[in-house]
């Protein structure tokens, strides 16, 4: 059995974002209900041991809200957290591991570009690596998910390169705009011992032949919701960037998400990572309907899948 639990579904900033008066952050300020933390999810193969794919700033609430992920009561000190996956190296997947410090041990399992960034900045010595050890994912290579002890959780992981960019901080200091830096950005497809697998392709500027090669057929996708529209940020006055300069293709329109996805017969889809500005995070927005009518959820802070 695979268990995955949706920690979060929005983009960075969440929903509401703390500065943010659009009409989905306004809503949500009004109604908890709309509200939703940065995109991570919780995967188990045992429904006692779990690994989160990214580690967002909400973190801790995240956790908080999701029992599955609580200590066990009969220790004074404990996580089921195993480890955390890194997809990439922006601030709504890293932050939150400076959350995690305290002690527990687990695994962080990063390609060598982001575990550099890690490195890089001595704030993230607050994790013990003795407890807390950084492991290097090698791209198209599957590779065990330890547990804290060393020993098989029965997931294995590969991590794949799709179209995408570097972070934002680092664009003006490395390699300006430059996209498909290698292991900036990584899909990643999780399988359990029972056989089941899905993947989580959480930021994808665009969808080639080896990406669709490798969904075709899938039983579960988590994929890129960022935006509808690319130009959307830019119209609504709340930014200058596009889409495409951020590195997201966009759910709707002729090359967007949902036409890609029309001849992969993939069997649950989920959008994740949806940025504020997306109006079809609000449940009853023609944006909304429209995706549904395609086969597709949005998905949210508690939902659960199983396969
Ligand atoms: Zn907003």
């Amino acid at each position: 059995m695979l268990s995955i639990v949706v920690l979060g579904g929005a983009a960075g900033g969440g929903v509401p974002q703390w500065n943010c008066n659009c009409a989905t952050c306004k809503a949500a300020r009004n109604d908890p209900d709309l509200a939703d933390g940065q995109a991570s999810i919780a995967v188990s193969a045992d429904g006692k041991n779990w690994f989160l794919v990214n580690a967002s700033p909400d973190i801790r609430q995240q956790i908080n809200d999701t029992w599955e992920l609580h200590p066990d009561e009969s220790e004074l000190r404990h996580s089921p957290i195993a480890g955390v996956i890194l997809t990439n190296g922006e601030v709504d997947a890293v932050a939150g591991l400076l959350s995690l410090r305290e002690g527990s041990p687990f695994g962080i399992w990063g390609h060598e570009r982001v575990l550099g960034l890690l490195d890089a900045n001595s704030i993230f010595n607050v994790l013990d690596r003795e407890k807390v050890p950084r492991r290097a994912i090698a791209i198209d290579e599957p590779f065990d998910l330890l547990l804290q002890d060393g020993t098989p959780s029965g997931l294995t992981a590969e991590a794949f390169e799709v179209p995408g960019k570097s972070a934002w901080y680092l664009e003006t200091t490395e390699h300006g705009h430059q996209r498909d830096v290698s292991g900036d950005t990584l899909g990643l497809k999780i399988t359990g011992s029972c056989g089941k697998s899905f993947f989580i392709v959480a930021a994808c500027a665009g969808m080639d032949d080896a990406l669709a090669d490798r969904l075709r057929g899938a039983d579960l996708v988590f994929f890129d919701g960022t935006l509808w529209t690319d130009d959307e940020i830019v119209t609504a006055g709340l930014g200058p960037k596009t889409g495409q300069r951020m590195g997201h293709m966009s759910m709707s329109g002729g090359d967007g998400v949902m036409a890609a996805f029309e001849p992969l017969d993939v069997k649950r889809k989920f959008f994740i990572h949806i940025n504020n500005s997306n109006p079809a995070h609000l449940p009853r927005a023609p944006e909304r309907v429209l995706l549904e009518n395609a086969g597709w959820d949005i998905a949210t802070q508690g939902q659960k899948v199983t396969l």
